[in-house]
């Protein structure tokens, strides 16, 4: 099979070009290489009909050039993490709108099945217990740079959704859930990477807000084999999909464990919200999701816990260190 994977170059991506070259695909990247990194792809790289081309899914004519070849689109990239979005954001709106309209459009005029990947962000401050498919959007006011990020994400469903309805060509949405693992930077952000450099560098662990916030965290060796099954599922097409994980710890928590396992000695220190992405930013207190929908479609169930996570990141954090491979 010939798929293209947009934002191949990034952490999931990179990681879900492994699995595809594994199989025997040939794997075409498109990737702007803004968040991403050449250094990802070391080992799909070397795979025969393996073929990376920089640039950009604003490039509507590329885009084309490239899905109308494909048996199969994975539609990854977008820009991610919250600094990227606080300071960046006209270009991470655009990049999130348009490009996917790109994408997806271009799916439907070549009829080549497509996934676009979206994230628990849609939920917005819905803390319900186990967020559900169907679960309320609960946003706060457009003018916090936060809730830009959810909007464009949420109409990136929609125009997935309603072309996948409108044309027949099979589609499926998947909605990540603090999705970490080896690859992952902390530089724009995320959590766990930025506290397991903290730990190893004995650096203070940064807290910000009380810490009494919870996330979920999913492994990627979980969550990206998921992507391969449901799209050969023809009862996940026309859905949106929960990914993640099972154990729930608060902030607080996760840096506590991350000193635990790295035998750091690095101090906690809390940051006000302000101090570290700026005025007016808003944090999700709880999110938690139900992942019974991938469960009933593709026997979906998450083998690896928080220890497991940090352990393989604190692993394979120098980038030259292979990774497992898939088999
Ligand atoms: N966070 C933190 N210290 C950091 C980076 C993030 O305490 O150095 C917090 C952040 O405010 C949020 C949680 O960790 O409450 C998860 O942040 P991340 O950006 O990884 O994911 P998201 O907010 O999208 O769930």
């Amino acid at each position: 099979m010939k798929a293209v994977v947009t934002g191949g170059a990034g952490f999931i991506g990179s990681h879900l070009c492994d699995h595809l070259v594994a199989r025997g695909d040939q794997v075409t990247v498109l990737d702007d290489l803004s968040t991403g990194s050449l250094a990802n792809l070391s080992y799909a790289r070397r795979a025969p009909g393996f073929r990376f081309v920089e640039g950009d899914i604003l490039d509507r004519q590329l885009v084309d050039s490239l899905v109308r070849e494909a048996d199969a689109v994975f539609h990854l990239a977008a820009a991610v993490g919250v600094y990227n979005i606080v300071d960046n954001p006209l270009r991470s709106l655009r990049t999130n709108l348009h490009g996917t309209e790109n994408v997806v459009e271009a799916a439907v005029a070549y009829g080549v099945p497509y996934m676009v990947a979206s994230t628990s962000e849609v939920y917005g401050k819905n803390d319900a217990d186990g967020l559900h498919e169907n679960a309320d959007r609960v946003y706060g006011p457009a003018t916090k740079s936060r809730w830009s990020y959810a909007a464009a994400k949420g109409l990136d469903e929609l125009v997935a959704y309603v072309h996948g309805l409108e044309s027949g060509v099979p589609c499926v949405i998947t909605r990540f859930f603090n999705v970490v693992g080896p690859r992952q930077t902390g530089r724009y952000g995320m959590v766990v990477p930025r506290f397991v450099d903290q730990a190893l560098s004995g650096e203070p662990i940064t807290v910000y807000g009380t810490g009494t916030q919870r996330r979920c965290f999913g492994s990627v060796f979980d969550v990206v084999p998921a992507l391969l099954r449901l799209m050969d599922t023809p009862e996940a097409y026309n859905q949106a999909v929960n990914l993640g994980g099972h154990e729930e710890v608060s902030i607080k928590g996760l840096a506590d464990r991350v000193v635990e396992l790295t035998g750091s000695r690095s101090p906690i220190s809390f940051i006000d919200y302000e101090e570290a992405y700026g005025e007016g930013y808003e944090d999700m207190q709880r999110r938690y999701p139900d992942t019974s929908l991938a469960a009933r479609l593709i026997g979906y169930r998450p083998e690896r816990d928080l220890n497991d996570i940090i352990r393989s990141i604190v692993e394979h954090r120098d980038a030259a260190d292979p990774l497992p491979q898939p088999v």
